[in-house]
Parts: C-alpha cells; structure tokens; sequence
C-alpha cells in the first residue's frame, strides 16, 4: 500500500492558545477538502495550546490532525512539570515528536530515553515522530549514515515488528535546523533511503516500506517539492515555515 505524504508544522515554543486557534483556522481554510485524500497534514503546537486546537478541529470537523512536541516516559505520578502520553491520548492528539535534536541538546535526551518515549506514546495509540539527524561534524567525518541508523535502531530497540510499523521517523540533520541551510534532495534520499534499508534488515520489508520517513531542516515552499519528490521521503517536518499561514498551505499543496 502506498504511504501517504505526511506535512507536520512543529511550532515549537511558539504561539499561545488564542494565536493558535488563528493560526489553524487559517491553515484549514487555506487548503481545499480534496487535498485531504493525498496529504495527511498535521501541527503540533505547545502543550498549552493542544486543547484549543482540539476544540477548533472538533468543532469545525477540520481535516487536519494534531500532536505534541514531547513526552513523558510516565503514564501518571509524582512527576511535576511532565505531561503524560494518556493526558494527550485524551486531547485526540494523533502524533509525538520525540527526541528532537533541540531536546537531545538542551535536555540531554539519550536514545534509551527517547526509546522510552516511543513506547510510551505507541502504548496509548498515538505515532511517535522519532527524529534523528546528524551534527555538522558528524556529517564532515562523512559518518552521517552510520549515525543516523545506529540512533534510530537504538530508540526503536524491544518494539516487536508490528509496533515499528507505526512509527513515523524524520531525518532532521541539525546543521539544517532553523538555519537556513537545506540538505540537498540526494542527501536526504541518501539518509531516508539507508534508515529504510535498516529498517527492512530488522524488521522486514513489509514493516520497512510501511513506516512513513519524512525530512526536516529549513523546508519551505521553495524546496518541498524536490525533496517530496525522492523515492523514500514520504513528507516534511517543517519548523519556522509552519508558523506562516501562507506558505504553510502552500508548501503543503506542493507536498
Ligand atoms: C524542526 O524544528 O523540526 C525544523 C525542521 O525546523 P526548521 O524547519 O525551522 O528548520
């Protein structure tokens, strides 16, 4: 079955619930019905907003699906400031960004943590999107691939085969975050294309071209299209272009 295109905006620590009520009406409305059948697109706003998004796409019947940016390994407890995989099962989210490159940077996110992550969230019927990417360094040692398919094996370790179906995973080389500076379309198909073939050496060939691979890293209107356009990038997570209405619909459009 082919996978379907996946556009997930992650707003990162952006916009409060009345800014983002705004935002996902006008990114709703900026796409026509139809487009719906061939791209599935998603935002995930900050944990303060997911309920007002929730109340919006509900109440609307909007077509876009939601999710968070984060996860505790907890399902309840004595853990202040964390927010469990059940609370946002209950909000209706669809996906989890785990283990984005900002998290393993400022919070000293380990792989073994962001595999406790992906557990968590696929154990109350959520997808995880489990990030991996590369430092600069990483890729000028040419150990980029190697890199990237160690830590994706590393965080997906003790998933039985069917569960690592579910998982979305987004190569997000962190030389490309927010910078500006976009991996070339072969250098994507290059990573995406050697995290499939990890994936069918593990898991199968059949659990391998289930799981959607999306790319990351200063998407934008201007350069989706060739990147959608590799053979195993199946979408986009898109950061600082998913807070602009405008060219959120239209590089999603262009998906
Ligand atoms: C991201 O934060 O996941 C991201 C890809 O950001 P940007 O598109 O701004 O590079």
């Amino acid at each position: 079955m082919a996978r379907q295109t996946l556009i997930a905006g992650n707003w990162k620590c952006n916009l409060n619930h009345r800014e983002a009520i705004a935002l996902v009406q006008k990114i709703a409305h900026g796409l026509p019905e139809k487009y719906y059948a061939k791209v599935e697109v998603a935002v995930l706003p900050p944990f303060t907003d997911i309920r007002s998004v929730q109340t919006s796409v509900d109440g609307d019947k909007l077509l876009l699906k939601y999710g968070a940016q984060d996860v505790s390994t907890h399902d309840s407890g004595a853990y202040t400031g964390e927010v469990s995989a059940p609370m946002l099962a209950t909000l209706g989210c669809t996906y989890v960004v785990v283990g984005h490159s900002e998290r393993r940077e400022y919070h000293h996110e380990t792989d073994e943590l962001v595999g406790k992550k992906v557990r968590a969230t696929l154990k109350h019927g959520m997808a995880p999107i489990l990030c991996v990417g590369e430092k600069l360094e990483v890729r000028e040692e040419n150990g980029h691939v190697e890199h990237c398919t160690t830590s994706l094996l590393a965080c997906l370790k003790g998933l039985k085969a069917d569960q690592v179906g579910k998982v979305v995973v987004a190569y997000e080389p962190v030389w490309a975050i927010g910078t500006g500076k976009t991996a070339t379309p072969q250098d994507a198909q290059e990573v995406c294309g050697a995290l499939r073939a990890a994936l069918a050496e593990k898991y199968g060939q059949d659990v391998a071209d289930e799981v959607r691979i999306l790319y990351g890293g200063s998407v934008k209107s201007a350069n989706i299209g060739d990147i959608v356009a590799q053979k195993d990038v199946d979408g986009a997570l898109v950061g600082g272009a998913s807070l602009q209405a405008e060219e959120f619909t239209k590089l999603s459009a262009m998906a």
